[in-house]
Parts: structure tokens; C-alpha cells; sequence
């Protein structure tokens, strides 16, 4: 059935000359039903018509990599918490917030890395800015700050995070770090991020945070090629890159440096003498190996490591980029034991998931794509699909990988998510921590496949602890009696 959004209905904003945006904050007029949900579409933005893909008759073209509709609320997090995504797994490194203590609530708290080594990175520091300091300048506090850790911990890597006020008012934070560094000596590094949440998406956190990487590794770029790679864009929730690393290393490709999941200073510097990085989530890192491809000479490769299709194939680019025929023989042994291994797994649940129906919104393009193609294997319809910062090829695969009346959106707000899983009935929804409590009020159920989840849903071991969850979740007997009138 084509489903019945008509964009011309939608409420639009008061003019190009206003500053107001509406904003959209439930869906007041959608009730749980059988049917498909009435034309007009009162939690569609006008602006917001070109990221939403709702039929392959209407072409799988979609606006996305491109700022948030003002006023839509966005589920993106700010520029400052893109790049903490990235930087806070490294375990030895202590990261100063330079602003209000607000910002700084970002925590190891609510992004579950795991660490082999040092707890470093479960502290968050912070200068604490008031109203003094806004006035008069934050540079003197933000100096005291890192001579205070430097006294009392002799750390050897700091980030510095400049967030929203500081880009207001101006602090020469590279400065202070340019200094601090001088001062301290001992091979110290201080690395600013320039990351004031107003100066572009959760994307543009991202980069900021792969050129501080970057600033850490190119004094260390003079060093021989070793034998190895590095795994870019896991950060080893909930243990998930050691499965992957142990994977690889049991074939005899070791593992230099991982970036930035149970990362550390000293690992981290290795990573310029690598053959090959392997990129697993792209969104993230995609910039980060395109640099050090530039600056090192180091070629990149894409992978996934969700699911059988995807974990497999991945193994195996790996294991042919490398160029050596034993490795490549015993990866293809590998992932043709492991995928026998897991079928029995895969068809003992599948009678009890097919003919579900999964709505998907997590953070890049590549995951959204593994799990389609993980739906797909259980006999699930992909029916809501979407990503914060997915890329317009990314998207056009998606769109070959789904139905043709499946919901395809970029950059999605609460009231889209809502309106489209109720209309296209899904039983489960895909996401994040800022993704639960939408489909826990419509009584929909919910896996978490962000940074918070607490088991390894990666490699073929990831497989069974994805389906187990999908499946108690979604069988759960709680939902008869909070949607009963969906049966
Ligand atoms: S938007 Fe600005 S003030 Fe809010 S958390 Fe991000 S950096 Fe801090």
C-alpha cells in the first residue's frame, strides 16, 4: 500500500522573513489503528518534505548531509557531543569541558565503552564557567584548570572542549593549549576541540574530533610500516571490538591501534605505521581514514560487523586487502564455519519473528543497512527506516534493500518517528536512548543498538544476543496489554 503523507497539508512556517520556527513536539491527532493513518500529516514539517522517502513511485532521491530543519527537533545531539562520541573511549586521556557545568553531563556514564586498561576516561572535567567568567573571559580558568590536572594526575593526553559560550565569547583556547603544552613540557599533548554546539550538526563534531586525532598522530608519522592494521570507528561497546579484534588476530592479522574503542595514548601513536584501516562506522570515521590515507599513505576499506551477511563479507575484504593467500584461506574456513554455526541459531527464532514488521533510526547509513539486511534474514519487513547523518549513497542502497513502501528519512524529529510507526503498524523499533521512550509510549517495543546497549550485538556472537533481545522484546506478553486494540 502506498502509504498517504501529502506534504501539501502540512503546516509551514510563518515566512522567510521570520525568525520563529514551529515546533513540533507530538503527534496530537494519530491514534493506535489498524488502518493507515489518515493524508494529512500534522507531524510533517513543509521543510522537511525532501528527507522524507515514503514510495519507490515517487524515486528514492532524499536530502540529506545537510543542517537540522530549525524547529524540528531533531534527534541529533549537538557539534560538542559528536565529538566526545568519538574521543571519550580513549581510556588514558583526560577530557576538560570548557563551559557551564551543563555541557559537561555528557559522561562515560551514558556511552558504555569498555576499557582493558585505564578508567581515566569515565571522569569528565570541567571549568564550570559562570557569569564572571562570560564577562570577563574564561582563558585564566581554563589555564588553572589543565596546570591542576597536570599537577595532580601527570597526564600525558588532554582534549580540550571549547562548547557553546566559549565560541560566543571567544577564549583563545588553542592558544592556551599551544602554551599549556610549552609550559608543561614532557611530551604532554593538549589538544583543543574548537566544538561550540551551534557551529553545524553532530557530523561536523565528528571531523573535529578525527583532526584531533589526527593533530595526536602526524608528529608520529615517521615511523616504520608494520605488518597490521586499525580498526577506526568501533568503540567497543559492550566489549563489541575485542570480539572483532580477537576475530582478526586468531587469523594472524594483528591489530595495531584501535580508534578509538579501549584506546590509549601509547596505542594510539602506533596507528601511522599500519598497512590498512578498516572503517567500521563510517559516519564517524569515514574522515578520519581519508586523512590518514593522505597523510600516511594508509588505504581504508568500509566494514560491518552486524550480522551474518555483513560480518562475513567484511572478514574476508579484510583478509583479501592484505594480500596473503594463508590469511585469505583461513578466513574463508573461518567465516564458513561460523556462518554454518549460526544458521541452526537463525532458523530456531525465525518462526517466531517472521511477518514482524521493525521500524530503524540509529546514527549512520552502514548500521541502518545491516540491520535491513538482519530483518531480512529473520523474515522481518524493514518498514520505517532512517539514520541522523547517513549519506546520499548509503541511502540509495537502502533503497534497494527495502520494499517500495517502506519509509526511508534522514535526520528525523519524535513526531515523524511516531507518526510513521504507527502508520506502517512496526512492531519493534531500532535505536538509540533518545529512540526508547517513543516506542515504549506507543507500545511498541525496542532494542537498543547505540552506545548505551549492554551486550555485544557485533560479530557472530553479537548475532544471538541481537535476535534473543529482538525476539524477547518483541514477544514480550506486556504488549497486549498496552495496545490491545492492535492485537
Ligand atoms: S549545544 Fe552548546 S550548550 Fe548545549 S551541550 Fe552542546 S555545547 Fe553545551
Amino acid at each position: 500500500m502506498e502509504t498517504s503523507v501529502d506534504f501539501t497539508e502540512a503546516p509551514t512556517t510563518s515566512g522567510a522573513s521570520s525568525v520563529i520556527a514551529p515546533v513540533i513536539t507530538h503527534v496530537a491527532e494519530v491514534t493506535l489503528t489498524h488502518e493507515a493513518s489518515a493524508p494529512s500529516s500534522p507531524g510533517i514539517l513543509q521543510e522537511r518534505s525532501g528527507s522524507i522517502s515514503c514510495s519507490k513511485k515517487k524515486g528514492r532521491s532524499i536530502e540529506c548531509e545537510k543542517e537540522s530543519v530549525s524547529g524540528a527537533v531533531s534527534q541529533r545531539a549537538c557539534v560538542y557531543c559528536g565529538a566526545r562520541v568519538v574521543l571519550n573511549p580513549i581510556t588514558d586521556a583526560y577530557h576538560i569541558v570548557h563551559g557551564p557545568i551543563g555541557c559537561a553531563s555528557y559522561t562515560w556514564d551514558i556511552r558504555g565503552s569498555l576499557t582493558s586498561d585505564s578508567e581515566i576516561y569515565r571522569n569528565s572535567f570541567s571549568t564550570d564557567l559562570r557569569e564572571t567568567d562570560i564577562v570577563f573571559g574564561g582563558a585564566e580558568k581554563l589555564t588553572k584548570a589543565i596546570d591542576e590536572l597536570v599537577e595532580k594526575a601527570a597526564p600525558k593526553l588532554i582534549f580540550v572542549y571549547a562548547t557553546c559560550i566559549v565560541g560566543v565569547i571567544g577564549d583563545d583556547v588553542e592558544a592556551v593549549c599551544r602554551m599549556a603544552e610549552h609550559k608543561h613540557g614532557g611530551g604532554l599533548r593538549v589538544i583543543p576541540v574548537k566544538a561550540p554546539g551551534f557551529s553545524g550538526t553532530k557530523t561536523q563534531g565528528y571531523k573535529l574530533a578525527c583532526d584531533a586525532i589526527m593533530e595526536l598522530l602526524l608528529p608520529h608519522r615517521e615511523q616504520p610500516q608494520q605488518f597490521g592494521i586499525n580498526i577506526l570507528g568501533d568503540y567497543n561497546l559492550a566489549g563489541e571490538m575485542w570480539i572483532i579484534k580477537g576475530y582478526l588476530e586468531d587469523l594472524g592479522i594483528p591489530v595495531l591501534s584501535t580508534i578509538t574503542g579501549d584506546a590509549s595514548h601509547d596505542k594510539l601513536i602506533r596507528a601511522p605505521g599500519a598497512l590498512l584501516n578498516i572503517v567500521q562506522c563510517a559516519g564517524s570515521s569515514s574522515y578520519l581514514a581519508n586523512r590518514m590515507e593522505e597523510e600516511f599513505g594508509i588505504p581504508h576499506i568500509k566494514v560491518s560487523f552486524f550480522g551474518v551477511e555483513d560480518t562475513s563479507a567484511s572478514i574476508l575484504r579484510v583478509a583479501e586487502a592484505l594480500g596473503d593467500p594463508d590469511i585469505f584461506a583461513r578466513a574463508r574456513a573461518f567465516v564458513v564455519r561460523r556462518s554454518a554455526e549460526a544458521r541452526p541459531f537463525i532458523e530456531q527464532y525465525r518462526p517466531k519473528l517472521a511477518g514482524k514488521r521493525a521500524a530503524i533510526f540509529v546514527g549512520g547509513g552502514f548500521k541502518a543497512i545491516s540491520l535491513i539486511r538482519q530483518f531480512n534474514e529473520l523474515g522481518i519487513k524493514t518498514v520505517v527506516v532512517g539514520t541522523q547523518t547517513g549519506k546520499q549513497d548509503e541511502y540509495e542502497l537502502i533503497g534497494e534493500l527495502v520494499d517500495a513502501d517502506t519509509v526511508i528519512l534522514d535526520d528525523a524529529n519524535p513526531a515523524e518517528l511516531e507518526q510513521f510507526m504507527l502508520e506502517k503498524q512496526a512492531d519493534i523499533l531500532v535505536g538509540g536512548v533518545k529512540e526508547r521512550p517513543l516506542a515504549y509510549k506507543l507500545g511498541v517495543a525496542f532494542c537498543d543498538h547505540n552506545h548505551e546497549r549492554k551486550h555485544p550485538l557485533a560479530g557472530f556472537e553479537g548475532i544471538e544476543s541481537f535476535i534473543r533481545e529482538i525476539n524477547l522484546s518483541i514477544n514480550s506478553p506486556v504488549w497486549q496489554f498496552v495496545r490491545g486494540d492492535r492485537g
